[in-house]
């Protein structure tokens, strides 16, 4: 996808596998099961998606991923049955690990920043060598003392060596962080949740984070139980799916198919078409 000045691209790390009943909160199955089949212990297969943000002087990657760390256990549980495909799919695009320059995470729950790090004889070290590693400043207090109700989401080897590695930029509510390239802090599925706009000439490409996961969370009802704020959720939802419609945004989801598409609006029902690129 072109976007002015920036190539981007969207891609996956691989699948991965969560309770759908947490996934689509107060939905009765009858309805979010005509969306996503359920397996036999309830879970529902989704994509772990990535974007890669390139011009002449930035190598950005945004999410990392569930990467190369889990145990066998988690594996299990989150069925994740192949290994993680980041750094392939990066070599595919021509890029190598201290090519990036930039690594964003929308927030910092192990399936969007498990690959920020890799055990290296048995040191946690990062990934991207010469990369700064961007989140929200509420979202790095938050998962470095996580509560017990979102520990379960938190793997602090995904980001706490990043300290101790020099590598942090914690950034606080909305930044341009390159120009043409703007975070902005949703409060909803976490309270450091970031999403990711590119802009330039008259493109825009929106990358939605997990306040809105998919395509079949577009209906303003349809929200996580995992969300630690779904009014908040709720609310952002109805602001941004009206600047998305109005504006043309160009949108990618972190767990829909790994494709960018438009929103629009018809008898009160959002819907979402793919685009090319
Ligand atoms: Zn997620």
């Amino acid at each position: 996808m072109r976007v002015g000045r920036f190539d981007v691209r969207i891609f996956s790390d691989g699948l991965f596998r969560l309770d759908g009943g947490a996934m689509f909160g107060i939905v009765p199955k009858v309805l979010w099961e005509r969306q996503k089949k359920a397996d036999d212990r309830n879970r529902v297969t989704m994509d772990m998606n990535c974007l890669l943000i390139r011009d002449a002087d930035n190598v950005v990657v945004v999410e990392t991923g569930a990467g190369p760390k889990l145990t066998d256990r988690q594996k299990e549980i989150f069925g994740i049955q192949d290994p993680p495909r980041l750094l392939d799919e990066l070599k595919t695009l021509g890029v190598r690990p201290a090519d990036v320059t930039l690594v964003i995470n929308t927030h910092l729950h192990f399936d969007h920043s498990g690959g920020n790090t890799y055990r290296d004889d048995g040191r946690i070290v990062p990934t991207f060598p010469r990369a700064s590693y961007v989140f929200q400043r509420r979202e790095w207090e938050d998962a470095i003392a996580p509560n017990e109700r979102s520990r379960g989401s938190y793997l602090p080897d995904d980001y706490a060596p990043l300290e101790a590695a020099g590598k942090l930029e914690l950034i606080d509510e909305s930044v341009e962080i390159i120009p043409g390239v703007r975070l902005d802090r949703v409060q909803g599925h976490t309270r450091g949740t970031q999403t990711v706009r590119i802009a330039d000439r008259d493109t825009t490409v929106f990358f939605s984070s997990d306040f809105m996961p998919d395509r079949h969370h577009l209906p303003l009802p349809w929200i996580p139980a995992f969300d630690l704020f779904p009014l908040d959720t709720l609310a952002a939802k109805k602001l941004i799916l009206r600047r998305a419609i109005d504006e043309r945004w160009i949108v990618g989801f972190t767990h829909d198919l790994p494709r960018f598409g438009r929103i629009s609006e018809a008898e009160g029902k959002f819907r979402f078409d793919e685009v090319d690129g």
